[in-house]
Formats: structure tokens, sequence, C-alpha cells
């Protein structure tokens, strides 16, 4: 058993240290945001996998992550994980996606809103992230974790795991590491109890217990964290075309995030450092299925 710092206290972070606690080691998290300041409180959060790659590893890992949401979906509400039927929308006739035999049952449906002419509903783990990310702080705290802010300009000596999503670009020079910038209107819950997607705008309206989360963007390179009103003003009419009471729901409030997007998801050791960052625009799709890994990796110190 080794003393793991862990860099970083979004979803990864907070799940790598939940993996390694259970495996006995002694984990301290270093991070710059705490977890409701990360990219990970901005996230939808919908099971799904996207802007994630290659596709072999990212469907393996969306597997465990999705056996894993349902046992904590049965366990607890208060986790934050429920499982919810949903339907992804299409223009045209879809084939299997490639994440097929990651996902139990996938029926095709005609019951589409006017504009699209094709669907897929299937059951998926939706996930309100500020309270599941609370859930999981305080799962590191009750196994003896620690969590520290703390912005590193390097990585610290010892056994590491870097989960700094974007922030890898500086901490470990990977400029393959890049923003895909995502805003997202909140909007008060009104009763709404599936998901509806349409991965091609991306435009999507995903239930919360006492909220909706309406995006989106996927603006490559883009870093501003500013939401603009008129992107607020279009995401609001394309997810009416999904679900038009949309239209009359209150505004909560506005965000916006930068998917952590890199040519492949990089779970690997490097000497005393594992490496688990780059999950675009499927972090949490990911989390459970990269922890393990990330724990065998340690643990093959
Ligand atoms: C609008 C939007 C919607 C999304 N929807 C979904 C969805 O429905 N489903 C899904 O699976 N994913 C979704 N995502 C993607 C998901 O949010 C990300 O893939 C995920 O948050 C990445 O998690 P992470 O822990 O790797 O990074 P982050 O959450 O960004 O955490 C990185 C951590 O590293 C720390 N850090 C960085 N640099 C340093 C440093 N130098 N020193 C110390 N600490 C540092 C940060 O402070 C932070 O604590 C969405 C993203 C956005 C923006």
């Amino acid at each position: 058993m080794a003393d793991v710092t862990v860099v970083g206290a979004g979803v990864m972070g907070l799940t790598c240290a939940v993996r390694l606690l259970e495996a006995g080691h002694r984990v301290e998290i270093l991070a710059r945001d705490l977890p409701q300041d990360t990219t990970s409180a901005v996230s939808a959060a919908l099971w799904y996998p996207y802007l994630a790659f290659p596709q072999d590893r990212v469907t393996a890992w969306s597997a465990r992550s999705f056996e894993v949401f349902a046992e904590l979906a049965a366990t607890d509400p208060g986790i934050g994980v429920r499982m919810r039927a949903g339907t992804e929308v299409f223009t045209e006739r879809p084939t299997d996606p490639w994440w097929r035999d990651a996902v139990g049952e996938l029926t095709r449906t005609a019951d589409v809103p006017p504009s699209y002419t094709d669907g897929w509903t299937f059951t998926a783990p939706v996930v309100d992230m500020p309270v599941y990310l609370a859930w999981l702080t305080e799962r590191v705290a009750a196994s003896g974790g620690t969590i520290t802010q703390r912005d590193l300009a390097a990585l610290p000596a010892g056994v590491v795991v870097n989960t700094t999503g974007l922030g890898s670009r500086d901490l470990v020079g990977d400029h393959t590491v890049h923003p895909v910038r995502g805003q997202v209107v909140v909007l008060e819950q009104w009763g709404l109890d599936r998901w509806w997607l349409d991965a091609a705008g991306p435009t999507y309206v995903v239930p919360r217990l006492g909220e909706v989360v309406v995006g989106g963007t996927d603006d490559d390179g883009a870093w501003s964290r500013e939401p603009s009103p008129a992107t607020a003003s279009d995401i609001l009419d394309r997810a009416a075309r999904l679900v038009p009471a949309v239209r009359d729901a209150r505004v909560l409030r506005h965000a916006v995030g930068l998917r952590p997007a890199r040519p492949a998801v990089r779970v690997e050791r490097d000497g005393g450092v594992v490496h688990c960052y780059g999950h675009g625009g499927a972090g949490l799709t990911l989390s459970w299925g990269c922890a393990d890994e990330v724990a065998d990796l340690v643990g093959a110190a």
C-alpha cells in the first residue's frame, strides 16, 4: 500500500480517490478548484459516450461505469444517480451506435418530435452533479482521504495520479488536450422525467431532481467561460424543438464548462505518475471504468 497524491478534484480525481482508498492506499487530493467549482460540476450529466476516444477503450470504460451507476441508483436516491429512460433523436435512419455493447436494451422508435424521423430509446444513468460530487467528497473523507486546495506548477514527487483535465496542458505540457466549450441553461424542474438528446446539435434536455439542464454547444478551441446570452437563446430554441415545455420554464442560471478533449483519453502509467485525463464530453460516463484501471496501475507499483 502506498501514499498516493491525486491531483485534481473533479469527477475523475474523486472517483480515483475512492477506488484507491478502497484498495487500502492513503490518499491526499490536491486541487486548484474544489469539486463544486470544476468542469465536472457543470456536466449535464447523462451517461453517454461523447467526444472521447478511442472507441474500444471508451466502450469498455463506459460499460463498467454503467454497471456501477446502476448499483448506486438502486442503493440510495440521495447519492444523486437515477436510471432514466430517454430518447436520442435523428433526422435519418441511424446505424447502431459504436458504443452499443456498453448499454443494455436499445429500441428504435418513430415516436419523436416533428423535424426528426427516428430515434433510440434506452435507459441510462442521469446524475445530479452537485449532489453526486458532494457524495463522492464525503465518501473520500469517510475513508480517511483528504482534499487540500492548491494550484500546482508541477506534479509532486512520489506516487501521483494526475486527473487535472485541461490543466494537464500546463502541468505536464500536453498540448493535445484542448477545450471544447459547452454552454448550458439550467431551468426550474416542471415534472420532466425523461431525457432527450440530439447529439448532432448537440442539443439535450436532461432532468435532475429540482432542475432541468438544457444544452448545448461544442466549440472546439474556445476558452471563454462567460455564458453568451445569444447562445443561451439559441440553445433554448433548439431544446424547445425536443421538449416544447422548455419555453415556459423559469431560467435558474447559465453555466459554461470547458471539456478536456484529447485525441485519446490518457490512462497510463509513466514512472511514478498514473495519468487519467482527456475525457472530453464523457468524464462522468467513463469515471468508474477509468478509476478501476487507475487503481490497477497504482497497485502495480
Ligand atoms: C456543458 C457540459 C456538459 C457535459 N455533459 C456531460 C454529460 O452529460 N456526461 C458526461 O459524461 N460528461 C459530460 N461533460 C464532460 C465532463 O464534464 C468532463 O469530461 C469531466 O468533467 C472531466 O472531469 P475531470 O475530473 O477529468 O476534470 P475537471 O472536472 O476539469 O477537474 C480537473 C481538476 O483538476 C484541477 N487542476 C487543474 N490544473 C491544476 C493544477 N495546476 N494544480 C492543481 N489542480 C489542478 C482542477 O482544479 C480540478 O479540480 C460535460 C461537460 C460540459 C462542459
